[in-house]
């Protein structure tokens, strides 16, 4: 490989996906594959796919392919459901050498028929995975005969793992949904009738309870939400989608694709949102309430980001004294999520140093340019040599991001915050907001850092602040 020859890549080919803010006035390319030879942090294909589909609550996942694909089952990822828990499963066909040589679908076959009579379930997701890609099984004929026979909605996820990045399964996912959501005629004006002050929430994956958390903020300033995209989602919810007049997308980068479906099949325009930070949140619960345009749900709005910013300034403020002058790394799956942080960290006296992500698209990084202080790197798809070189040229205290960044920082000695789906704590809302900074000031000012030789610094051992 060509020797690398500018300062901030070792790779020449990932050159142009990384920039330095006021150093560099070209794009930041994005969207792309990764290149191959180079070990990005992305999920793949499938992984994309179960990410979003996972939450729903009543369905069964099946995952076609060998059984290390179907490593998502009971707690380890965070969402939550008030029904049914059939999700916390994860079926596999466990495929072996014989079946990649001869053929999968009779095991897939047998498979679904096993899970139809055991549990009875309304739907089931069968997802392709790496090997269904290079043999061929015909998932789409499998699952429409045993739709017919056991009288069960199945729909194949079209996900084999190397068929582009984790964009396309997202897309992949959101295709099945549309499959389930999908009405059979369309009468003109019937949504326009029916349709109330309801809203569907795109973008949220009800870990540990965050769409609980919205739901509740919605309810008291008098809009319903009629079904979460896929957070405590079940296949009846799902199947009445199109009841609602607004969708709400929280991370655009997975649910985009849906809403701008939904806005053409059945003319439901859809707002971005994030209930990320309490700048955010406020703005976005402000967003929805002037699309209804109606001065009770506007007044009760105000009166709700009144009574929770009372709540929790105190104690932003007592992070943000204990905070101010740190600084953090951002390396998170989609745009949205990055973009809304640096608000938070910036909440809380923190700067961002460094930041990228593994799905975002190009309006986002002109967003996050914007915001970040000169001298900031900004970085597409990245890999961890990239992310540890930046991080320790940054001089950064911190690094906010998912399962597979956690043994980075934690060897880099540095502070960690997990972001991602496997968490067990909320960090969307007012309450988020408060979660966060403590979470950052736990970890940044722990004592453990005064007994590792990295860049951890001696901080005073964390105190608590409560909520007043
Ligand atoms: S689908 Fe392919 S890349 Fe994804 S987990 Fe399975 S084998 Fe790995």
């Amino acid at each position: 490989m060509e020797k690398a020859k500018a300062d901030n890549f070792s790779i020449t080919e990932r050159k142009d996906f990384i920039l330095t803010k006021g150093r560099q006035k070209d794009q930041l390319r994005c969207g792309e594959d990764s290149i191959a030879g180079v070990v990005s942090q992305r999920a793949c294909v499938y992984c994309g796919a179960r990410v979003v589909l996972n939450p729903v609550t009543d369905a069964v996942h099946l995952v076609h392919g060998p059984v290390g694909c179907a490593s998502y089952t009971w707690d380890i990822r965070g969402s939550l459901s008030s029904g049914s828990d059939l999700y916390r499963f994860s079926f596999s066909t466990d495929l072996k050498e014989h079946d990649v040589i001869f053929g999968g679908e009779k095991k897939l076959t047998l498979a679904i028929a096993e899970l139809a009579q055991k549990y009875n379930p309304k739907l089931i997701f069968v997802y392709s995975t790496c090997i269904i890609g290079v043999i061929g099984d015909d998932l789409e004929a499998v699952c429409k005969a045993a739709s017919k026979k056991y009288k069960v909605e199945v729909i194949p996820v079209q996900s084999s793992g190397f068929a582009g990045n984790k964009s396309a399964g997202y897309r992949a996912a959101c295709d099945a949904l549309l499959r389930l959501i999908e009405p059979k005629t369309i009468e003109p004006g019937f949504y326009k009738e029916k349709r109330k002050k309801s809203i569907n929430y795109l973008g949220d994956f009800n870990l540990a309870g965050e769409v609980w958390i919205i739901k509740n903020y919605l309810k008291q300033i008098g809009i319903d939400v009629n079904v979460a995209f896929t957070g405590d989602s079940s296949y009846e919810a799902l199947k009445k989608a199109t009841g609602a007049s607004l969708n709400i997308v929280q991370c655009a980068g997975s649910m985009i694709y849906l809403a701008n479906k939904m806005d053409e099949l059945y003319g439901i325009p859809y707002l971005n949102v994030s209930f990320l930070g309490i700048e955010d949140t406020a703005g976005s619960l402000r967003k929805i309430a002037k699309f209804f345009n109606d001065l009770e749900i506007m007044r009760k709005t105000e009166e709700l980001i009144k009574n929770e910013k009372t709540k929790v300034s105190a104690v932003i403020q007592f992070y943000r004294e204990r905070l101010t002058g740190k600084k953090a790394a951002i390396y998170v799956g989609g745009g949205f999520k990055a973009i809304s942080l640096i608000k938070q960290f910036k909440e809380i006296g923190i700067d961002v140093v460094m930041i990228g992500t593994q799905t975002g698209r190009r309006e986002e990084y002109e967003t996050i340019n914007d915001m970040v202080d000169d001298g900031t790197v900004i970085l597409d798809d990245a890999n961890p040599s990239e992310l540890e070189k930046f991080m320790m040229e940054k001089g950064a205290h911190l690094l906010v991001g998912g399962v597979k960044e956690r043994p980075l920082a934690y060897k880099l000695g540095m502070a960690f915050i997990d972001h991602n789906h496997d968490r067990k704590h909320p960090l969307s809302g007012f309450v988020g907001a408060v979660n966060f900074a403590e979470e950052v000031y736990s970890t940044v000012c722990s004592p453990v850092w005064n007994y590792v030789t990295g860049t951890g610094a001696a901080f005073p051992a964390p105190q608590r602040a409560k909520i007043i």
